[in-house]
């Protein structure tokens, strides 16, 4: 199910309308850790200003507003205590448990606050740097080095041969999970090539019939997935036992069900089933 465009409640912007000063909403991070309130349905906190929720701040960016309400990101130091009655929980645990748009807003929150804390110096020259004040970089005033926030592009690919999907077994993260084959982009390479390659490096087969399918980002800590679909070409599954420990074909009623609904990894899982069994 495609979900609808943040763009429809929440409009970006990198300095506040000052006739806009009601509350606002507050993605305040402790490290990894964002600000909720679990006795309101995990709600992230909303304020004139920081005062009213004892919070001093070592660094303050503004997101733009959601609902025509401002909204900024904000920073403690590592250690500080929440205000009464909040917690300060992982943002990766709040997947699925925050409203959605809320969450791919304190994903982008997550992201530029850190871009913020890793280039208040010029990466080239040593200088401190400024913030632009019209778009969202950090400029050297020496060398004129400019900083955007990064983003790293990775590629997922649903391989399909006949009724059945490629998932593999990988070495880092969920252990005993099949899951979808990806990867990051390289430098120099199209996205099409980047899912050539890495399924050619992980799985050592061919496929054909690319399809773009959709994409999600993913905060940790700065990733774009993009989603395609392909048809199986030619070759042996094999796998180098480092990275991908197992590889096989699945067909609709042998595929495990993914751990998240509201992923691009299971949303191309989800249609190889729909397009494969009818439903299970
Ligand atoms: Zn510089």
């Amino acid at each position: 199910m495609k979900r609808e465009s943040i763009y429809k409640r929440y409009v970006p912007a990198v300095t506040p309308d000052e006739k806009n000063n009601g509350p606002a909403y507050w993605f305040i991070f402790n490290s990894d850790k964002l600000l909720l309130n679990p006795e309101d349905n995990f709600k992230i906190p909303s304020a004139e200003d920081l005062n009213e929720l004892s919070i001093s701040p070592v660094r303050i960016q503004y997101l733009g507003t959601l609902d025509g309400q401002p909204c900024y990101t904000a920073e403690v130091e590592p250690g500080t205590n929440p205000p009464g009655g909040m917690v300060f929980q992982d943002l990766i645990s709040l997947y699925e448990v925050l409203d959605e748009d809320i969450f791919l807003l304190a994903g982008r929150a997550i992201q530029i606050i850190n871009w913020d804390k890793d280039h208040q110096f010029c990466g080239r020259c040593g200088s401190l740097t400024q913030t632009s004040d019209y778009e969202m970089a950090k400029i050297c005033p020496e060398c004129g080095l400019m900083n955007f926030p990064r983003l790293s592009p990775a590629v997922i690919t649903a391989i399909v041969k006949e009724d059945k999907i490629l998932l593999a077994k990988h070495s880092y993260g969920f252990k005993d999970r099949y899951s979808l084959i990806a990867g990051f982009v390289e430098p120099g390479e199209t996205l099409e090539e980047a899912v050539h390659r890495e399924i050619k490096e992980e799985v050592g087969i061919k496929v054909k019939g690319l399809k773009y399918f959709g994409s999600q980002p993913w905060p940790f800590p700065h990733s774009l997935m993009v989603g395609f679909t392909a048809q199986y070409k030619e070759g042996e599954i094999k796998v180098d036992g480092k990275e991908i420990l197992d590889a096989k074909w699945f067909t609709a009623q042998e595929v495990p069900p993914p751990p998240s609904q509201v992923s691009i990894s299971s949303e191309l899982i989800n249609w190889f089933i729909d397009n494969n069994s009818g439903g299970r």
